[in-house]
């Protein structure tokens, strides 16, 4: 984690178990406000088949991303499922000085790094309606094989804990275009009180 200059545009972190449709209600948000820069991180995380390299994530290497932190060249990062995540500082910091909003879709342990460089940054935690609800979306992504999908359904129960405790705005992920609007109503009233 590094200093990063002042800015004027703002962070937005969105946060929630993985499965949740945060990709997705992001992308959808981006879509909608035209001054939002959705954050893209780095990540050893392998690609599925349906991800494209520079849009979804940055895919490096484990040696490439140790070699970033090094550097200082990360915002945040954290060890998530047994693969490493981060956000790359330097796009961030041009996009907040071009007054943009910048959304970071990151997991709670980042956004308590994230929260101690900005500490104005607006906290979204998106859940899912309910756990059975959360087990069938990851089951259905087909993403990941059946292990993985139970590792990170068991993870979800740590990022809620989490979540009560760091995250000033909940958002339940049950209607797609509600939960959009809702984020949408989050970001466009913070934006105006600043
Ligand atoms: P997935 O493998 O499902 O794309 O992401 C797994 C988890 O890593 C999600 O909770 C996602 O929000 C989180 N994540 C993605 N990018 C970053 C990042 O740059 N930093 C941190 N700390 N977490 C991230």
């Amino acid at each position: 984690m590094t200093e990063t200059k002042s800015e004027k545009g703002r962070v937005v972190i969105v946060s929630g178990p993985s499965g949740v449709g945060k990709s997705t209600i992001c992308k959808e948000i981006l879509r909608k406000l035209d001054y939002v820069y959705l954050s893209i991180s780095v990540t050893t995380r392998p690609k599925s088949e349906e991800e494209i390299d520079g849009q979804d994530y940055w895919f490096i290497s484990e040696e490439d991303f140790r070699e970033r932190i090094d550097k200082g060249l990360l915002l945040e990062y954290a060890e998530v499922f047994g693969h490493l995540y981060g956000t790359p500082k330097d796009k961030v910091d041009e996009e907040l000085q071009a007054g943009k909003v910048v959304i970071l879709e990151i997991d709670v342990q980042g956004a308590i790094k994230a929260r101690v460089v900005f500490p104005d940054a607006v906290m979204i935690f998106i859940f899912a309606p309910s756990k059975k609800d959360l087990a069938e979306r990851l089951n259905n992504r087909g993403r990941e094989a059946g292990e993985i999908a139970e590792e990170r359904l068991n993870g979800a129960n740590a990022e809620i804990a989490a979540a009560w405790q760091y995250y000033k705005h909940m958002v339940i992920n049950e209607d797609l275009q509600q939960a959009v609007n809702e984020c949408v109503q989050i970001i466009e009233k913070t934006r105006a009180k600043t």
